[in-house]
């Protein structure tokens, strides 16, 4: 029986996990230099809470999630990061305890899509989340966050997209001005659209499909529409950005896949590279409304994610290894039972150790600590123990030495820190 990974569900393996790392250490160092701090919610959560909050009537909750019924609950692999945060966010009543709240997530997201390059049914997000604050300002500074982002991570061609969804009042009247553009111009809609028209007819702009993109191109634009407070915020979040100096582009196609958002949206698309129609890097919005939604007081609340896979394509930077500072080549049993001893006292030091208990040659082991990039090998012969020595063999320097059995964990640590900073863990890069 030949068993696979699920489709579009990916191993990711150590020698591309040591790029994974430095993305999420970057992401964590700069969430929070912006004062965000990490939170954590369950993989799996009731599904009426992703039915509720992204709508009925989206592609995700449609036809993507991933829901199984369990002990007589329906639950839900989350297909996003937004939803359970503001769920954690009322159930731990955090608004009670501090005005302001920034959290940011790193993990696995789950939907049942088309797998492509850049599209998968298990990928991982990193996305922040603001609740308390309802100006502009904290739109702009979103924004500014993920771009700043972006630069720190050597990704340079990209261009942020923003438009504004006004409040309820507003979307209600684009509603309307939508109904009437595509009511007349129904039967050339597909009929996914078509079967939404009267419920959401916003999906429509949203919809992939090139037979709606062609209906919806001299569709009313949402920014006409906006009612005075929407505008004063909207033109607010415009100034801001200018004052970032952000490269933006107003887009009134841009309403996102998602019901719960309100005001400002944004999403980053690559310029350059290979991602071909999967070029968003990330995106987010306002959902003012969703924390009394989900039985909260009225808290504001902006966010967004983006997807780790996109950005390790765009992100420059060999793929390094690991090296251990120190390879232990035992060639006999008293070497094998030293060597056993001598690693466990070069870790305590905090020297990353290789120990080869093949029991095999001289001449294989050398190789193997050459293709580890070992800083130093160590060799035990038998012969060498009985005069109570070992052999280093500085793999770099080409020179050989030896040294007394007795105080050499210390020796060793040394040379292993000395010549790798970092404690010989890493590789240079
Ligand atoms: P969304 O939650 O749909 O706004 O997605 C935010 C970001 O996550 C997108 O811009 C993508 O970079 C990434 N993303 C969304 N869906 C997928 C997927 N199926 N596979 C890989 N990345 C994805």
């Amino acid at each position: 029986m030949e068993l696979r990974a699920v489709r579009g569900m990916n191993d990711i393996l150590p020698e591309e996990v040591e790029r994974w790392h430095k993305l999420e250490g970057a992401f964590r160092l700069h969430a929070e230099l912006h004062g965000y701090a990490e939170v954590r919610t369950p993989l799996l959560e009731p599904t009426e809470l992703f039915r509720h909050q992204m709508g009925e009537t989206t592609d995700v909750v449609e036809k993507e999630m991933y829901s199984f019924e369990r002990h007589g609950d329906q639950l839900t692999v989350r297909p996003e990061g937004t939803a359970g945060a503001a769920r954690a966010y009322v159930e731990h009543a955090v608004h009670a305890k501090e005005p302001i709240t920034r959290w940011y997530y790193l993990g696995a997201m789950f939907r049942g899509e088309r797998p492509a390059k850049g599209r998968y049914r298990q990928f991982y997000q990193a996305g922040c989340e603001l609740f308390g604050d309802p100006g502009p300002l904290c739109d702009a500074e979103t924004i500014d966050l993920i771009a700043g982002f972006l630069e720190r991570i050597g990704v340079g061609d990209f261009v942020v997209h923003v438009n504004s969804l006004g409040s309820a009042g507003t979307r209600e009247r684009y509603r309307e001005a939508l109904l009437a553009h595509y009511t007349p111009r129904k039967d050339r809609l597909s009929e996914d659209s078509q079967r939404r028209l009267e419920k959401n007819p916003l999906r429509i702009l949203d919809s992939k499909d090139p037979r709606d993109h062609e209906v919806s191109r001299d569709a009313p634009s949402i920014l006409d529409l906006l009612d005075d407070a929407d505008r004063a915020h909207w033109d607010g979040v415009l100034r801001c950005l200018d004052v970032l100096g952000v490269n933006y582009v107003v887009d009134p196609s841009l309403v996102r896949g998602l019901d719960y958002y309100t005001r400002t949206l944004f999403e980053v698309k690559a310029t350059s590279g290979d991602l071909g129609s999967q070029s968003t890097l990330g995106g987010g919005g306002r959902y003012d409304n969703m924390i009394a939604g989900l039985g909260g007081p009225s808290v504001p609340a902006i966010g967004f994610a983006m997807g780790m896979e996109r950005l390790l394509t765009l992100m420059p930077g060999d793929t390094s290894r690991r090296r251990p500072g120190c390879f232990l080549a035992p060639l006999g049993q008293v070497g094998a039972d030293r060597a056993l001893l001598l690693a466990k006292q070069l870790r305590a030091l905090g020297v990353s150790v290789e120990l080869d208990g093949r029991g095999g040659r001289l001449k294989s082991m050398l190789r193997r600590a050459d293709a580890l990039g070992a800083r130093l090998c160590v060799i035990l012969g038998d012969a060498e123990m009985e005069r109570g020595v070992l052999q280093i063999k500085d793999l770099a320097a080409h020179v050989q030495e030896e040294i007394p059995l007795d105080g050499a964990a210390r020796v060793l640590a040394d040379r292993a820190l000395e010549s790798s900073p970092g404690g010989g863990q890493r590789g240079a890069r």
